[in-house]
């Protein structure tokens, strides 16, 4: 199918959400100011802001001003801060018509409104940007929602990924053209796979094809995430990568490289696990995901909240935010926040500054989002709790504004009765 009918299909998606219960987003004119009173807000960066006001004009925050007014919102009784960023999402991954995963599927109407459905649900639950990770269809769904067309997050998208398949498939020029490839086709960044699954195997790429691989996409100006879990780890830094997706079994030897190279590493803390688990009927196929998968699924939880505490005592390692959002997840991106807390060790203010300033570090898009400061994009999500006491209050997002415009205010009214996911 062609990428504008895609676009058409996408379209049509628009309809649904005049029939919601959830208001209209509210458009700012062109350098309307904006005033949001807030008692606590968390700065992005790791600082917490006291009794102030956020002054915005068009899709920019202009200043912080504590006398600022007249005050538009008033989240006095909420925590304030940016919008998150979640690096590994798979937007346009839904469950089909027949009710399976159909992440192999060739888009269809069906799936063209459970993208846009997903971008909406992504963008409810506080995820003013996401990175997709691997598919063509994100195109369009990028561009209606960049274009305020659509409500979603900011999207990048990696297009197609690179598979390696082995160091006797494709040349190093033919892996350099391939890349080309992503980028004519409007890729914001480069998804290679350098290792099977998650279970076992062993490196699928040559070091001289992912040298090639990584260093194409930096010669395009472009950022390179690397699918790498144990012997894959260490090749993929040195190819130059700007981060190890999952990681799982790497040694400490490893991540300290990683440390050392300045690659960002992106685990998964439960929530992709705890998705495959509970939609089991819906992704149970040959060959991804057999009856065995799901047997070895608990025991990953574990292998890979393990893996997260021996990776936060490496000092200088970048432990960057990426749920790994499937079909089934797409709304519930902030559980890893609460797996990262409670299970594995983290403290509730690295696990805001993972999704914050260093995710937007990470995209290289640090002086746009990622933190609450004058000159960046009024990207401003407001929490029913303090998530630094309660990591739960993660899952109570009442207010998000992405670019200067609300697409959520509920904060006036119960956060549990104004919006819940369903699958
Ligand atoms: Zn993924």
């Amino acid at each position: 199918m062609n990428a504008v009918r895609f676009l058409m299909i996408i379209f049509g998606a628009a309809a649904l959400f005049a029939f919601t219960d959830n208001p209209a987003p509210q458009t700012t004119t062109r350098g309307k100011r904006i005033v949001i009173a807030a008692r606590t807000i968390l700065d992005g960066k790791g600082g917490v802001l006291h009794d102030t006001r956020i002054v915005i004009e068009g899709s920019k925050i202009i200043a912080i001003d504590p006398k600022a007014g007249p005050v538009d919102y008033d989240l006095s009784q909420l925590t304030v801060m940016p919008g998150w960023i979640d690096a590994h999402v798979h937007i346009t991954w839904s469950f089909g018509p027949d009710g399976k995963n159909a992440m192999q599927g060739a888009p269809t109407q069906f799936l063209a409104n459970a993208a846009a459905s997903n971008a909406y649900l992504t963008l409810m639950a506080g995820f003013t940007t996401v990175q997709s990770l691997g598919s063509s269809a994100d195109v369009p769904l990028r561009d209606a929602t960049a274009r305020g067309e659509l409500p979603g997050p900011r999207i990048l998208t990696s297009v197609e990924p690179l598979i390696g398949q082995g160091e006797k498939t494709s040349t190093p020029e033919e892996i350099r053209a391939y890349i080309r490839k992503q980028k004519e086709a409007g890729a914001d960044v480069i998804k290679i796979f350098a290792s099977g699954g998650l279970l076992k195997g062993s490196m699928t790429m040559s070091q001289e094809q992912l040298d090639a691989a990584c260093d194409e996409a930096r010669k395009l100006g472009l950022r390179s995430l690397v699918h790498a879990l144990r012997d894959a780890v260490r090749p993929a830094a040195i190819a130059g990568c700007t981060t190890v997706e999952h990681g799982l079994g790497a040694s400490d030897d490893d991540l300290r490289f990683l440390a050392e190279h300045g690659t960002y590493l992106d685990p998964q803390a439960g929530l992709l696990m705890e998705t495959y688990l509970k939609y089991k009927e819906r992704f149970l196929s040959e060959p991804y995901f057999p009856e065995s998968s799901f047997e070895a699924m608990p025991g990953l939880v574990t292998a890979h909240q393990e893996f997260i505490k021996r990776a936060i005592r490496i000092p200088g390692l970048k432990i960057i935010y990426g749920s790994d959002a499937v079909a089934g997840s797409h709304g519930s991106n902030a559980e890893d926040f609460v797996h990262r807390v409670r299970e594995c060790g983290i403290e509730p203010m690295s696990a805001m500054i993972s999704a914050t300033s260093l995710n937007a570090d990470a995209l290289r898009m640090s002086d746009q989002i990622g933190s609450i400061a004058p000159g960046l994009q009024a990207d401003i999500i407001a929490l029913d709790g303090d998530p630094l006491k309660d990591i739960s209050s993660v899952r109570r997002v009442v207010f998000v504004m992405k670019g200067g415009v609300v697409y959520k205010n509920i904060s006036g009214r119960s956060a549990t009765a104004g919006f819940a996911v369903r699958h």
